[in-house]
């Protein structure tokens, strides 16, 4: 593995993943917390469900957590029943959106360039793509990790040519998703430098791009992870349901950066 080590310069992100959870009333008592929590040393999203983001832009607009959603069509309209587009995100002034999240691409087998696709389309939206990668438990075990992490993020390299700055990047074990066995900050770490060295190879502006970790990141394991050279904040499933939960983690980002 590469070992690429930075100087602290980059802002961290903290994302809120809600998934397929929610209710209007919960969601409100959740942003109401959260709010109470802040502010945060750093930046705060969450991503909620579709039918949940015109409450949650009204909940939040201006507060300094931004929002976004957690899927997008690869297609600005049209007969793709179903489907969301971005311009319609956009609608709702999402600032983020996940593409590619692990649970896209094995349940719904998206593939490296779909994803691709979608971030493409996500920024010539305005909107920001999170885009989601990594690897299962077996590809880990077989030594593939790196392969496995560069080809997700080489289909996105290809696609946005120079715009591949503007995305954020979240690296996503798919073992360590919803199943409390987090990676140690030293194999995030190692991970993270792979990555950043990627995007090296393909922007100047690799140094000022932020790389998230996520799966099953917690308040209690936060802040080590957060230390890392080439952590720049995390994404969270689990622990974004809970509003004293996802402030921890939030504030621990505040401990980790200048
Ligand atoms: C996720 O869904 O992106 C995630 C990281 O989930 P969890 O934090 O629950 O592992």
């Amino acid at each position: 593995m590469v070992n690429v080590t930075t100087a602290h310069t980059r802002r961290n992100l903290v994302v809120g993943n809600w998934k397929m959870n929610g209710s209007r009333a919960a969601n409100a008592a959740l942003l109401n917390d959260l709010h109470a929590a802040g502010p945060f040393n750093g930046d705060v999203a969450v991503c909620a469900p579709f039918p949940y983001l015109a409450d949650v832009a009204l909940a939040l607009q201006g507060s300094r957590v931004a929002w976004g959603a957690q899927d997008c069509s690869a297609h600005e309209s049209g007969a793709y029943t179903g489907e969301v587009s971005v311009g319609m995100l956009a609608e709702f002034a999402c600032r983020y959106v996940l593409v590619g999240h692990s649970e896209r691409r094995a349940m719904h087998a998206e593939t490296d360039q779909l994803v691709a696709d979608k971030a493409k389309i996500a920024l010539a939206h305005g909107l920001t793509p999170i885009v989601c990668v990594g690897e299962t438990l077996a590809e880990r075990e077989a030594g593939q990790t790196e392969a496995v992490v560069k080809r997700q993020l080489s289909a996105v390299i290809h696609t946005l040519a120079h715009c591949i700055s503007q995305v954020v990047v979240a690296y996503e074990p798919v073992w360590a998703i919803g199943t409390s066995k987090t990676a140690s900050p030293e194999q995030a770490q190692a991970v993270h430098a792979v990555l950043r060295a990627q995007l090296q190879a393909a922007t100047e502006k690799a140094q000022h791009m932020q790389i998230l970790y996520g799966g099953s990141v917690k308040a209690d394991n936060a802040v080590q992870l957060f230390s890392q050279p080439d952590i720049d904040g995390g994404l969270i499933g689990g622990a974004s349901l809970k509003a004293a939960d996802f402030a921890a983690i939030c504030k621990a980002m505040g401990s980790t950066r200048a």
